[in-house]
C-alpha cells in the first residue's frame, strides 16, 4: 500500500493565523501518525491578492511551527495552462457558458427578486446566480465576448449533476450540521458555480480538484468552512474523471468574540504571536492540539 498523501494548501493573500496553524499542524500530525506524506501547495490563482512576500512568510511560519513538507511545492499560478485545458474540456461538452453580469449587476437582479420572495443563497450565503447568461444564444455570447467585456464561465449545474448522477464522499471529520461518514453531495445548492473568469482561466474549485488528483492526494484535511464546497469538488471530479480523496473537515479556530479568524486580525497572526515571544509549543496548546511527541 502506498502511504496516504496529505496536503496543506494556503493562499498567499495575507499572513497565516492560528486557524492556519491548526490546519497545518493537524495535517502534519495525522500524516506522521500513519506514516503518510505531507505536501504543500500554494493556491495563488488570484493575482490581484496574492503576493510573493506572503508566500515567503508561509514557508517561514510553517518551518517555525516545526512542520516539514516535501521539497517540491506546487504553485497553482505555474499551471494555468492545465486548468485552461480542463475548462476547454467542459466547454467542449457544452457544460459551461459565459455570464457577463458584474457583481453589482447580480446584486441588483437579486434585490429585485428578493422583493418578491427570498432568492436562494448558496451554503456560503451568496445569492445563486440569477442572471440571464445561460439564455444567450451562441451568437450573442460570441458578440459579448468579442466586445472585450469581462465575464465568468459558469457551470450548467443541473446538466452537470445529471451527467454525474448521485455523488457522495467519505467524511472522517464532521460537517457544520454534524454530518459524518458517507455524506451525500448537494451540488445544486451552489447554483451555476463559476469555473473560470476572463482574466483567470480557473477558479478555486477547479484548481483544487485537479491538483489534489495530480498530486495523488488521498486525505484532504481542511476547515469546516469548506465542508459544502466538497459537493462541487465531487461533481467536478466526476465530470473530469478524477479520483475522490477522503475528506476530514475540522472545526474552525474562532476569536474571543466567536468570529472566524481573518488574515487581517493581528491578534491571532503567527508573526505577531512569534514576535510576542509565543513558542510553537504554546501555539499547539492554543489551538487545542496535544504537545508534540
Ligand atoms: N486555499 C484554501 C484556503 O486557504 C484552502 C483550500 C483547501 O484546503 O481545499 O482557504
Amino acid at each position: 500500500m502506498p502511504p496516504p498523501v496529505f496536503r496543506f494548501a494556503p493562499s498567499p493573500n495575507g499572513y497565516l493565523h492560528l486557524g492556519h496553524a491548526y490546519s497545518a499542524l493537524l495535517n502534519a500530525d495525522l500524516a506522521r501518525a500513519v506514516g503518510g506524506r505531507l505536501l504543500l501547495r500554494i493556491e495563488d490563482i488570484d493575482a490581484s491578492r496574492c503576493r510573493p512576500d506572503y508566500e515567503q512568510a508561509i514557508y517561514e511560519d510553517l518551518a517555525w511551527l516545526g512542520i516539514s513538507w516535501e521539497p517540491q511545492v506546487r504553485r497553482q499560478s505555474d499551471h494555468l495552462d492545465l486548468y485552461r485545458d480542463a475548462v476547454e474540456q467542459l466547454a467542449a461538452r457544452g457544460l459551461i457558458y459565459p455570464a457577463f453580469e458584474s457583481r453589482a449587476d447580480i446584486a441588483r437582479l437579486v434585490a429585485a427578486k428578493d422583493a418578491d420572495a427570498p432568492w436562494p443563497r448558496d451554503p456560503d450565503g451568496a445569492p445563486l446566480y440569477p442572471g440571464a447568461g445561460k439564455r444567450l444564444s451562441a451568437a450573442e455570447q460570441a458578440r459579448a465576448q468579442a466586445s472585450g467585456a469581462p465575464y465568468a464561465l459558469r457551470l450548467y449545474i443541473e446538466a452537470a449533476r445529471q451527467i454525474a448522477g448521485e455523488l457522495d464522499w467519505c467524511e472522517l471529520g464532521e460537517g457544520p450540521g454534524g454530518e459524518a461518514g458517507i455524506v451525500a453531495a448537494r451540488p445544486l445548492d451552489w447554483g451555476d458555480v463559476i469555473i473560470a473568469r476572463k482574466e483567470t482561466p480557473t477558479s478555486y474549485h477547479l484548481s483544487v480538484v485537479i491538483d489534489d488528483a495530480l498530486q495523488g492526494v488521498t486525505e484532504v484535511v481542511r476547515g469546516a468552512d469548506l465542508f459544502w464546497a466538497t459537493s462541487v469538488h465531487r461533481l467536478l471530479q466526476a465530470l473530469l474523471g478524477l479520483p475522490a480523496p477522503r475528506y476530514r473537515h475540522h472545526g474552525l479556530i474562532r476569536d474571543s468574540d466567536g468570529r472566524k479568524l481573518s488574515k487581517s486580525t493581528a491578534a491571532t497572526g503567527l508573526r505577531e504571536l512569534r514576535a510576542d515571544g509565543v513558542t510553537p509549543e504554546q501555539i499547539r496548546r492554543m489551538v487545542g492540539l496535544p504537545a508534540a511527541s
